[in-house]
Parts: C-alpha cells; sequence; structure tokens
C-alpha cells in the first residue's frame, strides 16, 4: 500500500547537510516509524514519504522553511558568566535551558569571549538545508487509537 494520510510508515533515513556530512541515521537501529498526516515528522519530509511504498529508496532535499525553520537572530544572545552560576567550566557546545517568556527554552552556548556568553536557542538545524536519504521499509493502515492518539504505538512508536 501507498503511504497517504491515517497509515503507519516505517523508514531507514540518513540525514546529512550541504557538505555531506552525516548529521543523524537509523542505520544499524530500528526504522523509524510514524503516523502520516498527522504531523509527527517535519513537514518537507512527510510531504516527500506520500505516495511510496515498502522497498522504495528516494533521496529529498528540505529547505529550512520546511524543516526546522530559519535561523531566527532574536533567539541568539549574549549573557555574562555570572549568569551561569554553578557552572565551573563553560564551552562551546554545552546545553542549558534557559528561563523565556515561554517557559523553559534548550539553549547552546555558541561563543565565549572574555566575560560574554553568546547563547543560541534556535533548533540546532535551524536554517540548515535537510538531505535525506531514504528507504520505506514497511507501511500499514493505523488502528483507530493511534488516529485517536496522533501517534504510532507498538514497534517503533509509544507505549512499546
Ligand atoms: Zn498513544
Amino acid at each position: 500500500m501507498q503511504i497517504a494520510d491515517r497509515c503507519v510508515a516505517s523508514f531507514h533515513y540518513t540525514l546529512t547537510d550541504d557538505r555531506g556530512e552525516v548529521l543523524d541515521s537509523s542505520a544499524g537501529g530500528q526504522p523509524l516509524a510514524y503516523l502520516h498526516g498527522a504531523g509527527n515528522l517535519i513537514a518537507g519530509l512527510e510531504r516527500a514519504l506520500a505516495g511510496h511504498r515498502a522497498g522504495d529508496k528516494f533521496q529529498v532535499t528540505v529547505a529550512p522553511e520546511d524543516g526546522y525553520g530559519a535561523h531566527d537572530p532574536r533567539l541568539v544572545q549574549v549573557v555574562p558568566k555570572s549568569a551561569f552560576r554553578g557552572v565551573t567550566e563553560l564551552k562551546p557546545g554545552m546545553r542549558f535551558s534557559a528561563e523565556s517568556s515561554h517557559g523553559p527554552m534548550p539553549v547552546v552556548i555558541t561563543a565565549i569571549r572574555g566575560d560574554e556568553v553568546t547563547v543560541d536557542g534556535n533548533h540546532p538545524l535551524a536554517g540548515v538545508t535537510l538531505h535525506f536519504a531514504i528507504e520505506v521499509t514497511a507501511v500499514r493502515e493505523a488502528t483507530v487509537e493511534e488516529v485517536l492518539h496522533g501517534h504510532v504505538h507498538g514497534e517503533g512508536g509509544h507505549h512499546s
């Protein structure tokens, strides 16, 4: 059967950036299972999977707007080191949960210059063009319960 709304599809993926660097991959593990049409995946990937069948292999390039969004410069802030009380050694790449007007927000330290620490609250893949190599491994009809919950149950899904 073809991937359409109310289907559960499983697939292997390898995600690379513009330079061909592998950012994420399901290789060597379980395929990812998702409920199609429920917004479980980034929009560009979900759209590309529609109509495919088990055994299909394809590649798709997803622009940031259809992926994790554009990089928002307003989410980049410079804060004093004293804002990180209790942390003995600050390094670029360290992740923290920052207080924001929308509740806790994950941020990553991108630069440290003297007493000034630059933190970025964007998704790590914001602004990144995503290149997926996909292999669809299975497609089945979703159960009523899965459709009601908006996610996959059982193997590769929730409650498993
Ligand atoms: Zn559930």
